[in-house]
């Protein structure tokens, strides 16, 4: 099969944080020096796939924990991003490791998925972070999770981060009802694409990129159509990954995560995002295009909820 470009949605055995956030599911785990071996193992064979792949690539690593503390994860995204065929190179982060690193890498096709937790972080200490990427030219969205609780957190900082960066909240998912209508006013007035993560949508049946232009990836080169899919499509390290891709209908009743839905066909969401889709880096002459924001926000009302 001919392929031009795929993602790849990397997620290594690597699950431990230098944070505790409560509403955190995962990271809370210590690794062993064996364990940290084996996912610099398994890390250092992905760089190496990634290498000697034939077409264009983009690469998000969403470990289970915090990565961009651990020198491989830094050295391994500066390495890649310098190779010819890499398209772009996304990483969540929450954004407290030293960035120095970067120093090595193409910044131009680095685009960093930082959360800011309020509780783990002074919310200064943060914005200085975020200076920092934007002295060294770095693309990055921010993001928090929309608690109650946060909201005055999420204001602060959208009042003290420079207009060109994307604030993004995340909707906290323990059921409907959990906003008022005057909470989403509010964090809608922070994020005008909020509303698009409050829902939940149905999606068994409809077309997605997933399996198909992008892919999710674990340590041992197990392929699944995404993370919310179970079951694997090949695995990377003994099949021709272009022969594992095809298009299919998603096989799931929902999907609620922006990591999934943004490769829903109805939905577009590359159209509002460009090359900035794997960061959740809107493209910014689309942000400042009043109607083409409302256009995506009335395809994805269109997506019917659950
Ligand atoms: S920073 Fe992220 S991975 Fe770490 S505890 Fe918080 S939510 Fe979990
Ligand atoms: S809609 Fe979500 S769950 Fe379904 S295939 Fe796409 S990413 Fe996976």
């Amino acid at each position: 099969m001919e392929l031009d470009h795929l993602s790849v949605i990397y997620r290594g055995p690597l699950s431990s944080c230098n944070y505790a956030c409560p509403y955190c599911p995962f990271a809370k785990h210590t690794e062993s020096a064996a364990e940290h071996a084996a996912d610099a193992r398994a890390l250092a064979r992905f760089v190496a796939w990634a290498e000697a792949q034939p077409f264009d690539l983009s690469v998000f690593f969403t470990p289970w924990g915090e990565a961009l503390v651990r020198p491989r994860y830094q050295q391994a995204l500066a390495r890649l991003s310098r190779l010819p065929h890499i398209r772009q190179l996304a990483i969540q982060t929450n954004l407290s490791s030293s960035l120095k690193w970067l120093n090595d890498a193409d910044k131009s096709r680095i685009g960093l998925w930082a959360t800011y937790h309020p509780g783990e972080v002074k919310q200064e200490r943060f914005l200085t972070r975020c200076a920092e990427l934007d002295a060294r030219g770095v693309r990055y969205s921010v993001g928090v999770v929309g608690k109650k609780g946060h909201f005055e957190d999420i204001e602060a900082l959208r009042a003290a981060l420079p207009t060109h960066v994307y604030l993004w909240i995340n909707a906290f998912k323990v059921g409907a009802g959990y906003y008022s209508a005057h909470d989403l006013t509010r964090l809608g007035a922070v994020d005008p694409l909020f509303e698009v993560n409050t829902r939940r949508y149905r999606t068994r049946g409809l077309p997605c990129g997933a399996g198909e232009t992008v892919i999710s990836v674990e340590g041992d080169g197990t392929a699944r159509r995404c993370h919310f899919i179970e079951r694997p499509i090949g695995n990377i390290y003994t099949q021709d990954v272009r022969e594992l891709l095809r298009p299919r209908p998603c096989s799931r009743a929902s999907c609620e995560c922006h990591i999934g839905y943004v490769h829903l066909s109805e939905l577009d969401a590359a159209q509002v995002y460009g090359d900035g889709l794997l960061a959740r880096i809107p493209d910014p002459a689309v942000w400042a295009d009043r109607e083409r924001l409302e256009a995506y926000l009335e395809r994805a009302q269109n997506l019917q909820a659950t």
